[in-house]
């Protein structure tokens, strides 16, 4: 064994970490068909109760997260998830509850989510919101089938297009064909904004919409939206906002005022709620007036002072089991109400700024291919410099692992090449930030003195240098053989 025994691996027989009753329920003969009865006794592990405490905890010394360090993953919104999130979340009034239950029994659940809508819809401008879909991608096919439901029922029947600019998440043209739609790609300006004349050539009788995010995924505001969504309007199409990253605009801008018709949240970046690891997550997707009658059944409504579910006659149906992942609401909700509106405006700010300050600080020792803007939440820097060293963006980010934090987004977004794209959040201190860049300009200085440090990287994980191919082909995710 050339790695260190996992302690499971050291157990002896005989050994208990608990002691079970002793069974005093009658055992039923043939109850269990023979065929699924073991023959042999199962080869588990035997361990105390000691050594099963310290192999999880071990595990769990190896996970990096938010809780243990920097995180500066570009476009994913790493922010902290405030301990007051989970402690209402874990109301047992909350957390015990089941879907089926009656509504008057599930009152104070629903208000939740009624006055969660009402906020996003405040923060967006949007009409009408559902809480169905269970992610970003679930809320952009959501979104999508919204879109699809508006022009069907004017028997605009054309409309099959959806334009998506060459910078945009790889969601969005995803969700555009897995909802049956085409993608039209537009190629963005030098400057990474949309091109008007691009735009304008693409848009026609038979588009359904125009996918944008804004801040773009280069992590800057485009200032043409106004312009944008005239060209769209007119040409008989929706806006549709890609808004998993709404980190910057909250309390600055509202989709709903910059033109756009429907809009996805991601709960789990922007609302600081826990992600990664494949969820539970939360998309909700806002919609201007005349999109409402076709939003997912059933919708929570007030009259007078009681909550019921309602149903549409023109929704595009269920987009989810039940109700969605409610303590993702829960701990959205929580957030909204601990920060308040000049608070979720402050974190915005702040968030800019902190990605500002990385930008500026690195400039020079990197490359900056939008060094004459500010960016937004996030700043796009290249690994073009440390080229002629032979160092690349994927050796810089294997190298930060050693210096102790999670590397920033690579190669992403796509149009701009060796990207790396940083997300500080907002929930970051200045000493913090320092730390990074000093890492970040260690890692140059390196480059030109000892190149072979960086493209070897990391040497102080558990796992070394992978073979990424290798990794997502052929994973190897069980212990033993
Ligand atoms: C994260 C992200 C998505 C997808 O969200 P999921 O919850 O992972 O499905 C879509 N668009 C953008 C811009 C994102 O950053």
């Amino acid at each position: 064994m050339d790695r260190q025994p996992l302690l499971f691996e050291l157990g002896k027989p005989g050994r208990r970490a608990v002691d079970l009753p002793v069974l005093d329920v009658p055992v039923k003969e043939g109850l269990i068909p023979e065929n699924y009865c073991r023959q042999e006794k199962a080869p588990l592990p035997e361990l105390s109760q000691i050594e099963v405490v310290r192999h999880y905890t071990q595990l769990s010394e190896r996970t990096f997260g938010v809780d243990n360090g920097f995180y500066p993953l570009g476009s994913c919104t790493m922010k902290y998830n405030p301990v007051v999130n989970e402690a209402v979340a874990r109301y047992p009034g909350l957390s015990s509850l089941h879907p089926l239950q009656p509504v008057e029994e599930v009152q104070g659940a629903m208000e939740i989510m009624y006055n969660l809508k009402g906020a996003l819809q405040e923060i967006t401008g949007m009409d009408g919101m559902t809480l169905e879909p269970a992610a970003g991608a679930h809320g952009e096919l959501t979104g999508l089938k919204l879109i699809r439901a508006y022009h069907r029922d004017r028997n605009d029947l054309k409309r099959n297009k959806v334009i998506v600019p060459d910078s945009a998440h790889g969601t969005n043209p995803a969700s555009t064909a897995m909802c049956g739609m085409e993608v039209v790609e537009i190629k963005s300006a030098a400057d990474g904004s949309i091109d008007l004349e691009a735009l304008k050539a693409a848009v026609g009788e038979d588009t359904a919409a125009l996918m944008l995010t804004n801040p773009t995924t280069l992590g800057l505001f485009e200032h043409k939206i106004e312009a944008i969504a005239k060209i769209v309007h007119e040409a008989g199409g929706l806006l549709y906002y890609d808004g998993a990253n709404s980190n910057a605009i909250m309390g600055v801008v509202r989709p709903g005022d910059m033109g756009y018709d429907v809009v996805h949240l991601n709960l789990h970046k922007t609302f600081s709620t826990p992600h990664g690891g494949g969820g539970p997550g939360s998309g909700p997707v806002g919609v201007k007036k005349a999109l409402v009658p076709y939003l997912p059944n059933p919708q929570v409504v007030k009259t007078g002072d009681k909550y019921i579910w309602q149903d549409s006659p023109k929704s595009i149906g269920k987009v989810i089991g039940f109700n969605g992942n409610f303590g993702v609401m829960v701990r959205a909700y929580a957030y909204i109400l601990a920060m308040g509106g000049t608070g979720l405006l402050r974190a915005s700010e702040d968030a800019v700024l902190n990605a500002n300050y990385i930008k500026k600080a690195l400039e020079g020792t990197y490359d900056s291919p939008f060094a004459d803007k500010f960016c937004m939440h996030e700043c796009v820097l290249t690994s073009k410099l440390q080229h002629e060293y032979g160092v690349h963006t994927l050796d810089i980010a294997k190298r930060l692992l050693d210096y102790g934090y999670h590397p920033p987004t690579i190669y992403f977004p796509m149009i701009v090449e060796e990207a790396i794209m940083i997300e500080p959040t907002e929930t970051e201190s200045k000493e913090t930030l320092d730390g990074f860049i000093q890492a970040m300009k260690d890692i140059a200085k390196e480059a030109s003195i000892n190149a072979e440090v960086i493209k070897t990287a990391p040497h102080t994980t558990i796992v070394g240098r992978m073979d990424e191919t290798l990794a997502a082909r052929k994973p190897v995710v069980k212990w033993g053989d």
